[in-house]
């Protein structure tokens, strides 16, 4: 087997390329190194967290059962609702309900209008046909937040299983696990920095009964070799990673950033705390009405058609953009910050008043 340590993911990966492996002697390494790490009984690794919602789904509806794996994701013969809070149906691309009808399970979504409530949660838990209670711990959630230590005992009330899609928690594993929930979902690819690939986190029997589904539907959701071996390499610098230095930076970098957006007219910057307790915040523009600055929408398609091309969130309702700094050398945040303030004195220049000139 490779010795990933100290490799970094990069050479990992590549010379996994080169060579041949058990993909069960690499995912219960996986297992091993991911209970180490968060005190949970087991782990996997698959395609990616959406595949992961798939799995856990599928699972929640076949168990073991060969028959029942080979037969999704054509579900007619087992309980096959999935509950979701209301506020929970997110979109990272697709929405999450398509990841539940993919396993062959039908999505029924508890509350409405983004708002669910223990109640809501308990009326649509009591259906007899239902397989599992899937939540999302996300940035992307809206409305009234779902207590999910509440929301898990609820499903474990009516012998469910509850999976939590902490797409992008792997800082805060053990945080999701002790709401009791039998598996939590991250991407790898996110914050963990290796190759595409997500992982399956939680109780034994949970952990075996996706990987079972390898026989199944997970056939084709399967993790690579070299995504295995690359998740192997991130944990290993993840163990080895001062976190509180990390964050140190992390704070650094935000407070430097919202400094420097001081001296450019017409934008409002604040530092912006992750609304789902990551240990991280970002940086907030407001962009303001009173100065010729172009709108949020425009400065962001500004930014991505620059070279290098600069990629920021945008929140259309408040005319604000949200801005990332984790993956950001100190290099690329001078360039961003350079890229902004150019872009700020060129939409002066065009629509210039003496008020907008002095200001400057
Ligand atoms: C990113 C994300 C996903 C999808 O993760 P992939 O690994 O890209 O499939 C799912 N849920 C949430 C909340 C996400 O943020």
């Amino acid at each position: 087997m490779i010795n990933s340590h100290s490799l970094g993911v990069g050479r990992s990966v590549s010379e996994a390329l080169t060579q041949f492996f058990l993909i069960d002697e690499l995912q219960s390494e996986i297992s091993k190194v991911v209970a180490h790490m968060t005190g949970a009984e087991a782990a996997a690794v698959v395609h990616c967290t959406s595949a992961g919602i798939t799995l856990a789904v599928a699972s929640a509806m076949a168990g073991d059962n060969p028959s029942k794996i080979a037969s999704l994701p054509d579900s007619s013969d087992m309980p096959n609702r999935v509950v979701i809070p209301a506020c929970h149906v997110v979109n990272y691309g697709h929405s999450i309900l398509t990841d539940i009808r993919l396993a062959g399970a039908t999505p029924v979504v508890a509350g409405r209008d983004k708002s669910c409530t223990a109640y809501d949660l308990q009326d649509a838990l009591a259906d007899t046909r239902t397989a599992c209670l899937l939540l999302v711990s996300s940035r992307l959630v809206q409305g009234n937040p779902v207590d999910l230590s509440e929301a898990v005992t609820l499903a474990h009330k009516r012998n469910l299983p509850a999976f939590i899609d902490g797409a992008a928690q792997d800082m805060r594993i053990p945080e999701l696990l002790a709401t009791g929930a039998d598996l939590v979902l991250v991407s790898a690819q996110k914050y963990l920095a290796s190759p595409t690939a997500g992982l399956i986190i939680g109780r034994r029997a949970c952990v075996q009964a996706c990987r079972a589904q390898e026989q199944g539907i997970g056939r084709a959701m399967k993790a690579t070799k070299e995504a295995i071996v690359g998740v192997l390499a991130a944990l290993d610098e993840r163990q080895r990673l001062d976190i509180t230095a990390w964050r140190a930076e992390q704070d650094r970098k935000v407070h430097w950033f919202v400094k420097q957006m001081s001296g450019v007219a017409g934008i409002k910057a604040s530092e912006m705390p992750d609304p789902t307790g990551a240990l991280f915040s970002r940086v907030h523009l407001r962009i303001e009405p009173v100065h010729r600055f172009p709108t949020a929408s425009a400065l962001a398609q500004a930014l991505r058609s620059g070279n290098p091309s600069v990629w920021v969130g945008e929140h259309t309702a408040e005319n604000s953009l949200i801005l990332e700094l984790v993956p950001l050398s100190r290099e690329e945040l001078h360039r961003v910050v350079e890229r902004i303030s150019e872009l700020g004195r060129q939409s002066h220049q065009v629509g210039q008043t003496p008020a907008t000139l002095h200001r400057e």
